[in-house]
């Protein structure tokens, strides 16, 4: 009997007792290989010796000093890392426990920015279908997945809504890529007239999705343009990469691909690498000054911002992927785990698209690839395909079913950076097994 309100109330998780690189250990001594990184966090792996190393160092001197007494050296010493190699401009860091808690920060961080600067009047956030932010109120209400935020549409603040850049199933036969991204962007525009572009404060986007849509990336000309337009209007762009960022998909941010700078990023998973909760907000220059200058303070703080352990834990994962040279890593692996997965599945009669970057990849499953139907939500694929991978020693994070209607069952894939190709050919074997035969069952 257990006490604790689990994730599904119907039935109590299997208990982990274990890790070691790329496999995670249950009670009865079975080994999973970690191809997920949970929710695309562990990116080191587990128990890597140099983070267990600093984290101890960091325990022996101080665990924690609250901000409204003290900074710590640790916590001005991942500050410094963060910045001395975000996107341009991007000049000040704040500290949070996770990724909700960051896209919470920057979204105040945004209106009290126009405060500051005479622009009361800013209110409104516009954000995409097809999107998710975090679970806390303000990060669902941004958020675009509709079966996360469904019973709690009422109590959410309203946020003008416009589609997300989703190619496989939204660029019409005979566009063009770059007519589709015109689209796209003449509807955002039409979203800024709508809401008045002097009463938004912010655009809030993930450079490629995850969770709700599967490694999805925006093609190519669609985030040079929204900057474009956000500058054209004075809003903000946000940039969450909570869950892409960190060099998931091959540099240390993902907007560094789009060669734009956003005004706010938010970034977690991957920063603590599952060691610590942590998450952070970068920022430009000109928003924390405008609040230095104005009030002198960012009206917001939590009890744990700038935890010492999490820093600690942080700036360890950081430095051993910088150390390693693990980027150019992702990006090698990441190409071979691509060229397996098409070798695998490009025949396969329900796997509609396959897409990722890094080693962030999506297979997204159809019950038939010219029509592109979805399997019947009541199914439940996702679910089905996670359960037999498990049953496989393969933990992968499939999603999907119910999203606006638009679109199917997903699988997400997003291994440690420090996976080897024959751990990597395990993973496309088992997850093509797990597949088969979840449809193998099939009605
Ligand atoms: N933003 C994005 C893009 C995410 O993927 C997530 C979590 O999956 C969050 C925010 C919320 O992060 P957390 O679960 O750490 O609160």
């Amino acid at each position: 009997m257990s006490h604790v309100i689990h994730r599904s109330l119907a039935q109590v998780p299997l208990v982990a007792v274990g890790g070691k690189g790329v496999e995670l250990f249950d009670q009865a001594g079975k080994a999973y290989l970690d191809a997920s990184g949970g929710a695309a966090v562990s990116c080191l792996g587990h128990a890597h010796p140099d983070v267990l190393a600093a984290m101890h160092r960091q325990l022996d001197q101080l665990a924690y000093a609250h901000t409204s007494f003290f900074t710590t050296e640790v916590q001005e010493a991942l500050a410094d890392h963060l910045v001395a190699h975000a996107p341009g401009g991007m000049t000040d860091v704040y500290f949070v426990s996770g990724g909700s808690e960051a896209v919470e920060a920057a979204l105040k961080m945004a209106r009290q920015y126009f405060v500051e600067i005479g622009q009361p009047e800013r209110t409104h956030f516009v954000a995409r279908r097809q999107s998710y932010h975090g679970n806390t109120l303000g990060a669902l209400a941004v958020g675009g997945n509709e079966w996360r935020r469904k019973q709690f549409a009422p109590i959410l603040m309203d946020v003008g809504r416009v589609a997300p850049a989703y190619e496989y199933r939204d660029r019409l036969d005979g566009e063009s890529q770059p007519a589709y991204v015109a689209r796209l962007l003449a509807e955002i525009d039409a979203k800024f007239q709508e809401l008045g572009p002097d009463k938004v404060i912010a655009f809030v986007a993930e450079p490629v999705v995850g969770a709700t849509l599967g490694a999805v990336a925006a093609p190519a000309g669609y985030w040079q343009g929204l900057r474009a337009l956000c500058d054209r209007y004075g809003i903000l762009l946000i940039a969450d990469e909570v869950m892409c960022g960190m060099g998931r998909t091959g540099s240390l941010h993902a907007v560094e691909q789009e060669g734009i700078s956003p005004d706010l990023m938010t970034i977690a998973k991957g920063l603590g690498g599952g060691y610590q909760p942590i998450g952070a907000v970068l920022a430009q220059r000109k928003i924390v000054e405008a609040m230095r200058r104005g009030s002198g303070l960012f009206q917001h703080g939590h009890t744990y911002i700038g935890h010492a352990m999490a820093a600690a834990a942080a700036l360890a994962v950081q430095q051993v992927i910088q150390r390693d040279q693990l980027l150019p890593q992702v990006l090698a692996r990441g190409a071979y785990l691509q060229k397996q997965l098409h070798a695998r599945f490009d025949e396969h009669p329900h796997v509609g698209d396959i897409r990722g970057r890094g080693l962030f990849w999506g297979v997204e499953l159809v019950q038939d690839r010219s029509s592109k139907a979805t399997f019947d939500p009541a199914f439940k694929l996702h679910a089905k395909v996670k359960a037999q991978a498990m049953e496989q020693g393969l933990l992968c994070y499939p999603m999907g079913g119910t999203i606006d209607g638009l679109h199917g069952d997903h699988v997400l894939l997003a291994p440690p950076f420090i996976s080897g190709e024959a751990e990597l050919d395990q993973v496309v074997e088992r997850l093509g097994d797990a597949i088969d035969k979840v449809l193998a069952q099939q009605p």
